[in-house]
């Protein structure tokens, strides 16, 4: 039986929440040694030109978990403290997020140990050629296909797609996906890892009988996911009192009004200073009385020193990896309903999975087609999830984690061990 104990690095944590959903389905040692390490990591260190003539050596990875279900899929992180440890646990994490969705891949997660905000555009350009050089010998439309995370964008994804296809000889589309629209990208993508947690968030409101529109939210984290989820609750009827950033968090309990506070990060770099509303710290954020807690900045953020303050009735992943297994059984015991991140942050890659298949059929599908068959996915993925909890007796995470195993354990045992 495993015995949770606090540990903040990904890696242990990624496999403690493995370990308790192979107990329950009393998966095989054999299949636990295959599925709880990745199958491939690359390691690389590159020289990079900077604009004022020196050269810096930057350290890069790319690590792919399991390729049983398909290629492997996952995105690519720029941030200084990345380690390889962070990347495999990103990798793992994806697989069982692409099997939770259905999504015929494996998964997978690379990045660069930098700060981009220190880098000129020009800087990053040559940074993430180099980078994607590096990485040709494994990535590719049947192998392996980045997207963007934390510090990276579409226009990081174009460069990569033009770097490989300058290698090729000719354009290859569906070597990544995230990609602006006027190249291969896909509509709605951007929004896609929020659109997809508010689906679920409404299918969840709609199973613990609270409504929608009379919700009181707060969002920890202001990027891509963290506005996004922010503004499409608000335009549900939601009541978004408080956001936070790296540097702090606003609260106004009549509501924020998203777009102001994300003027003001455009103008400032930041939420604090934002008139309309008190400043709060990240800590105040993740006790206040609401409805449901979005993290939806980086991993660790909710841990057995804080868990018990948290007084959401439900927290929704949009972060990979925010909750540690510790506190999970504090949420569990005070009755908090969590959506864990395979679940609740799918939406991305399945949108990205969407811009693959246009990509490489060459057929291109409009925002309301795309939305539509996010929603019939990630609400199909829900009821699953559901069903396995209630089959299982056990919460969210453990059910995701035993549907995901599943799939991916019968792949490995359908297709047999090579030679
Ligand atoms: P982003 O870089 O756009 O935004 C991250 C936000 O978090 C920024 O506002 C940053 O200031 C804030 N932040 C950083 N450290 C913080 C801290 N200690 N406290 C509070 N806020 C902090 O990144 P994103 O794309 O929005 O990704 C956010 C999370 O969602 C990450 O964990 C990422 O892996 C996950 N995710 C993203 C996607 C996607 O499609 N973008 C998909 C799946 C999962």
């Amino acid at each position: 039986m495993t015995t949770v104990v606090e540990n903040d690095n990904p890696m242990a944590i990624a496999q403690q929440q493995f370990d308790i959903a192979a107990d329950l389905l009393d998966l095989s040692e054999n299949l636990r040694g295959i599925l709880r390490v990745p199958q491939r990591e690359l390691s690389v260190t590159f020289p990079v030109k900077m604009d004022n003539g020196e050269t810096i050596v930057f350290e890069g990875f790319r690590v792919q978990h399991n390729l049983s279900r398909g290629p492997t899929k996952g995105g690519i992180r720029y941030h200084p403290s990345l380690t390889l440890d962070d990347t495999r646990a990103l990798a793992m994490w994806m697989t069982w997020k692409c099997a939770v969705a259905n999504l015929p891949y494996g998964g997978a997660k690379g990045g660069v140990v930098v700060d981009p905000k220190l880098l000129s555009l020009s800087e990053i350009e040559r940074l993430t050629r180099r980078y994607a050089t590096e990485m040709s010998i494994v990535i590719g439309p049947e192998r392996d296909i980045p997207a963007p995370d934390v510090g990276t964008n579409p226009q990081i994804m174009a460069w990569i797609m033009d770097t490989i296809s300058m290698h090729q000889g000719y354009t290859v589309p569906a070597i990544v996906t995230g990609k602006p629209l006027n190249i291969g990208g896909s509509h709605g993508r951007h929004e896609a890892t929020a659109r997809g947690l508010v689906y679920l968030l409404s299918e969840a409101a709609r199973h613990l009988d609270l409504n929608l529109s009379r919700l009181r939210v707060a969002v920890q984290g202001f990027g891509n996911v963290g506005f996004t989820c922010a503004r499409l609750l608000e335009s549900l009827g939601a009541t978004v009192i408080a956001v936070s950033d790296s540097k702090g968090g606003l609260l106004n309990m009549a509501g924020l009004e998203i777009d102001h506070v994300m003027a003001h990060k455009q103008a400032s770099g930041q939420v604090a200073g934002y008139r309309e509303a008190d400043e709060i710290t990240n800590a105040d954020l993740l006790g206040l009385d609401v409805d449901v807690l979005i993290p939806a900045a980086l991993s660790g953020a909710i841990t057995a020193s804080n868990a018990h303050q948290v007084r959401a009735r439900v927290v929704a992943e949009g972060a990979n990896g925010p909750t540690t297994p510790a506190a999970d059984e504090i949420l569990y015991d005070k009755g908090v309903f969590v959506l864990p991140n395979i679940l609740a942050n799918a939406g991305g890659v399945t949108v990205s999975y969407f811009e693959w298949v246009q990509g490489l059929q060459e057929f291109f599908w409009t925002e309301r087609e795309v939305n539509a068959q996010l929603e019939r996915v990630i609400v199909n993925a829900f009821h699953n999830v559901l069903t396995a909890a209630q089959h299982h007796r056990v919460h969210m995470r453990t059910a995701a984690y035993t549907l995901a195993i599943q799939r991916v354990a019968e792949a490995v045992t359908t297709r047999g061990i090579y030679p």
